[in-house]
C-alpha cells in the first residue's frame, strides 16, 4: 500500500534485539546482549552529578549547541588528553550515543553505492546502517589480533573492489570478537588509509575496560606517527560501556571539515543531544568520578570473564573454543560440534541465552560462531549458564 524508500521496503531488524524477547522470561541467564552490569551503575555519584546538573535547571530544559554543550565538550577534550589523543573542540561533536556518531558520519560520507570495507565478524548494527545506507559493503576478516591487515592490503591491490569510502574497526576489545588489533598492524592500517585515501572509522567504546596485558594506543594516538593520516580518521568514543547507556552521550572526533557536516547532518535528526543527560555527563566527569569508579567496574569485569573462561574450560571441556580476551564485554567462540543457531533452540529451552555468531556476518556466515556477554549475570549466573550450555550441547549434538 505504501511506496518505501528501497532499503525499507524489506528491512530486517537487529538480530540481537530479536533475542531480547526471551530475557523477560523467569529464570533466564543471559549473556546475549551487550549490557553493563545494572548493579555496577554508579548510582551515587550520578545522583550527586544531576543535583549539579539541576543547579542550573534552565541549561538543563532549553534546547543547547548541536554541536554538544560547552562544559561537556571542555570534560571530553580533557578525557580526550588524558588518552593520549588530544583534539581540539571544533573537531569534536557530542552525540547521542556512538550509534548516532556513525549515523552522522554515513550522511556526510556514504551516497548508495559506495564501497565500504568493515571487519568481519562486526558490531551488527554497523551492518545494518550500512546497508539501510545502500552501501556496497565489504568485508575483512578479523583474527584473535584484529583486522587482518596483509588481507586488507591484498584486497586494496588486487583492483577487486572500487575505491573504499570508509572502512569501519572496532580495535580494542573489539564487538563481537573481543580481540584487540596489535600495534604493528594500527600502524599498517593507518599507512593504508593513508595510501588508498579511505576514512578509517575507529569506533572505541571498550578501551578503558582493561583487565590485563599492556595498553595499546588508538588509532588517533598513533595517528601522530603516520604523517597526514590524521586526515583520514574519525574517532568515536561513548560513556555507555563506562557509565551508563541511558545517559546516551557519545561523541566523534574529526577533521574539522568532516565534524562540520556531522553537526550539520545532526541539526535535522534531533537538533542536540539532550542538555540535560549531557550536563549531568559533564558533571559527573567534572567531579572525577570516572576515574574514581571504573577501577570497580574494570575489576567486577575481569572477575566475570575469568570465571566464564575457567567454567567454560572446565565444563565444556573444549567443545567451544574461545580466545580470553583482555578487557571489554565478549566472548567470542566457536562451536566444535555444530551449528550455533541450532544450539540456540536448546540454550533457550534450558533458560540460557547468547547470539548465534551469523548475526554478526555481513556474508560467509560461520554458522559455528557465538558470542558471549559476561558483564551483566552474576559470577553466580555465569557459573550456572555455562552449566546449562552443557546441557543444551549435549541435546543438541548427542
Ligand atoms: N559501537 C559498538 C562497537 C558497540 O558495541 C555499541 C553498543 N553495543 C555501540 C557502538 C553503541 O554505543 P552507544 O550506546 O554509544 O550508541
Amino acid at each position: 500500500m505504501y511506496s518505501f524508500t528501497a532499503p525499507f521496503v524489506n528491512p530486517t531488524g537487529s538480530p540481537i534485539r530479536e533475542l531480547f524477547k526471551y530475557l523477560g522470561e523467569p529464570g533466564m541467564i543471559s549473556f546475549a546482549g551487550g549490557y553493563p552490569a545494572a548493579d555496577l551503575f554508579d548510582v551515587e555519584g550520578l545522583q550527586c552529578a544531576t543535583e549539579r546538573a539541576w543547579s542550573a535547571p534552565t541549561k538543563c530544559l532549553q534546547y543547547g549547541p548541536t554541536d554538544g554543550v560547552p562544559e561537556l565538550k571542555e570534560e571530553i577534550v580533557a578525557l580526550m588528553r588524558r588518552r593520549g589523543a588530544a583534539c581540539s573542540s571544533a573537531e569534536l561533536v557530542v552525540t547521542t550515543g556512538s550509534q548516532q556518531s556513525f549515523d552522522l558520519l554515513l550522511r556526510v560520507l556514504v551516497a548508495p553505492g559506495d564501497t565500504v570495507l568493515t571487519e568481519q565478524p562486526a558490531y551488527p548494527a554497523t551492518v545494518q546502517a550500512l546497508l539501510l545506507q545502500q552501501a556496497d559493503v565489504v568485508t575483512v576478516p578479523v583474527d584473535a589480533h584484529g583486522i587482518d591487515t596483509d588481507r586488507l592490503a591484498a584486497l586494496l591491490n588486487s583492483g577487486t573492489v572500487r575505491a573504499p569510502k570508509l572502512l569501519y574497526t572496532v580495535p580494542t576489545f573489539a564487538n563481537p570478537t573481543g580481540a584487540t588489533l596489535t600495534l604493528a598492524r594500527r600502524l599498517a592500517l593507518l599507512e593504508l588509509a593513508v595510501k588508498h585515501r579511505f576514512v578509517i572509522v575507529e569506533d572505541e567504546p571498550y578501551a578503558e575496560l582493561r583487565f590485563c596485558g599492556e595498553a595499546v594506543p588508538s588509532l588517533l594516538a598513533l595517528s601522530e606517527q603516520v604523517p597526514t593520516s590524521r586526515n583520514w580518521l574519525v574517532y568515536f568514543g561513548s560513556l555507555s560501556k563506562v557509565i551508563a547507556p541511558g545517559l546516551r552521550v557519545g561523541w566523534t572526533v574529526a577533521p574539522i571539515e568532516i565534524a562540520r557536516r556531522c553537526t550539520v547532518a545532526k541539526q535535522t535528526v534531533d537538533l542536540c543531544s539532550s542538555p540535560f543527560t549531557q550536563a549531568i555527563a559533564a558533571a559527573y566527569l567534572a567531579q572525577g568520578s570516572l576515574d574514581s569508579h571504573l577501577p570497580r567496574i574494570v575489576a567486577a569485569y575481569r572477575d566475570k570473564c575469568e570465571t566464564l573462561c575457567d567454567e567454560m574450560d572446565r565444563i565444556l571441556d573444549g567443545a567451544i573454543e574461545f580466545h580470553r580476551p583482555q578487557g571489554g564485554m565478549f566472548v567470542w567462540g566457536r562451536c566444535k560440534t555444530g551449528s550455533s543457531s541450532t544450539l540456540l533452540t536448546q540454550a533457550i529451552a534450558q533458560k540460557v541465552l547468547f547470539v548465534p555468531g551469523r548475526a554478526f556476518y555481513a556474508d560467509d556466515a560461520d554458522d559455528s560462531t557465538m558470542r558471549m556477554s559476561f558483564t551483566a549475570p552474576t559470577t553466580a549466573d555465569i557459573k550456572e549458564g555455562v552449566q546449562r550450555l552443557s546441557t543444551a550441547m549435549e541435546r543438541s549434538f548427542s
